[in-house]
């Protein structure tokens, strides 16, 4: 079966899906992202990312190229286009083709792009977890907008996978952690206590970091919104990290340091079944 994308307008071939050589995005990573979970034909937090999604475009006065409505349609064609049932969906706004100048055009129509893959959920937690490393955070100070431009979120990532780690994450200049470079990053204390960096222009509000926040209260676990240390965590009871195509991963070492002798621990596996029920039981509207 051959893949569909929507592209300004049109479902066309993934295969010649293109967009124009000066688009605003292409040239200058100016525009914004999302994405989405598809789970058993589900959207998962749909309303969550679509309310991210307005958000990033407001930050950038690129305005809403249709309504969150018109959006929610096309995503819902894009699935079933591609007959997905378990997959990743993605969208992407840029401010759209104009010729190449850095303030924002007079005129310009927002490209809109959307492309949805399989892939099968991990619905079991590895017991064993992942292994971390830490880089300095050298990103813009506008991390809260869900922004394309994501250079040195590859280049940590890639430092990672260099060393056949997972994840990176990034340390500030006070040598506190903000987020993954795809991802964000949570400690458990030796109380239970469970500890993830506060919501500011410092890191990416992940939907599901806020999800898990919920999920965690509703059940009685105690969430602190807070920033802590690479040694910190290299001491933490339990460290994990969460993103909407990672789920929860436990993190089994930090820069080498065994964490928990690499065992994924009861906070972080407790969470990762809430997130698991919160999946099968989603329902979208
Ligand atoms: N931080 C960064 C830098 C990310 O790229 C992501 C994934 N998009 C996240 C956090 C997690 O966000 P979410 O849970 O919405 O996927």
């Amino acid at each position: 079966m051959s893949r569909i994308a929507f592209v300004n307008g049109k479902y066309i071939s993934h295969a010649t899906a293109y967009v124009h050589v000066e688009d605003r995005g292409y040239q200058f990573a100016d525009g914004v992202y999302e994405v989405s979970a598809v789970w058993k034909g589900k959207i998962i937090d749909e309303n969550l990312h679509f309310q991210r999604l307005k958000r990033s475009l407001q930050e950038l006065s690129i305005s809403m190229p249709m309504p969150i409505n018109a959006l929610k349609i096309i995503s819902r064609e894009i699935i079933r286009r591609n007959r997905i049932t378990d997959g990743i969906l993605y969208l992407q706004i840029s401010r759209g083709v104009a010729p190449r100048e850095h303030e924002f055009p007079k005129q310009s129509d927002q490209s809109v792009v959307m492309t949805a893959r399989p892939i099968d959920w991990p619905e079991d937690l590895k017991s064993t977890g992942e292994e971390v490393i830490t880089v300095d955070d050298i990103r813009w100070k506008r991390r809260d907008i869900k922004s394309i431009s994501l250079l040195p979120n590859i280049l940590a990532k890639q430092k990672a996978a260099a060393v056949n780690a997972y994840e990176s994450w990034l340390i500030d200049e006070e040598g506190l952690i903000t987020e993954g470079s795809s991802s964000n990053a949570w400690i458990v204390d030796d109380q239970n206590r469970i500890i993830t960096r506060d919501l500011s222009e410092n890191i990416l509000g992940g939907v599901t970091r806020l999800t898990l926040i919920r999920l965690a209260s509703e059940n009685g676990l105690e969430v602190i919104e807070r920033p802590f240390s690479i040694s910190e965590a290299k001491n933490a009871s339990e460290a994990f990290l969460t993103s909407t195509t990672s789920f929860i991963k436990g993190v089994r070492s930090i820069d080498g340091k065994t964490i928990r002798n690499g065992a994924v621990g009861p906070i972080t596996a407790k969470l990762h079944k809430l997130y698991i029920q919160h999946c099968q039981t989603f329902e979208t509207n």
